[in-house]
């Protein structure tokens, strides 16, 4: 049985397109798929790259699209031009506070340094206590392997509780990925 309801989940990605175009389509859906299931998109408020495609692939479905962005980064990410809410901060740190204010889950999708910061600080963010919302993976062609291998180690050397490893959700699609933040 569901337990948490998820009105809007926050979408941490790529700020670049990445090597296979199979990663920006991927991105292109997950936003798809969010609107049509009536789930708001919290993001970063860029127009690139994955993060782009996300809210593209929202907003052609007709979804809700929000976007937070430092005003340092307005020029470098190219704030998307076309979203109903775009949260204009002065910091990193404000960024990522509004977006776990905003958001009932958090997702990864594929990205590099900025995307990992983002959902693993969420992470342990939620094994301290400041909120108790979980964070998944999407397994995109397999990208995130190497992250649940990690996350499997850390339990198995006794750095993470089994409490801690549930909070983090790993999964190929979306709709699987989602009953899984549900239920945790
Ligand atoms: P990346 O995954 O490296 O392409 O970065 C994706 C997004 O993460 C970009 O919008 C960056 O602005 C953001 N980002 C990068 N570093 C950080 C950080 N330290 N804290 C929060 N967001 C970040």
């Amino acid at each position: 049985m569901s337990e948490r309801e998820i009105g809007a989940v926050a979408v941490f990605c790529g700020a670049r397109d990445g090597v296979d175009p199979r990663h920006l389509q991927a991105a292109a859906a997950v936003g798809r798929t969010l609107a049509e299931r009536g789930i708001t998109v919290v993001y970063g408020g860029g127009g690139t790259g994955l993060m782009g495609a996300v809210a593209n692939g929202a907003l052609a479905a007709g979804g809700t699209v929000v976007g937070v962005i430092p005003e340092a980064l307005i020029g470098p990410e190219l704030a998307h031009p076309d979203l109903a809410e775009l949260h204009v901060v002065q910091t990193m740190a404000e960024r990522k506070a509004m977006m776990a204010d905003l958001a009932d889950v958090f997702i990864a999708l594929p990205g590099g340094a900025g995307t990992l910061e983002e959902i693993i600080e969420q992470w342990s963010w939620a094994m301290l206590g400041y909120h108790a919302k979980p964070c998944g993976f999407l397994d995109v062609l397999g990208y995130w392997s190497p992250m649940q291998e990690l996350v499997a180690h850390m339990l198995d050397q006794g750095f993470l509780s089994p409490k801690g490893a549930s909070m983090i959700r790993f999964e190929s699609s979306l709709d699987p990925l989602l009953d899984a933040l549900e239920d945790a």
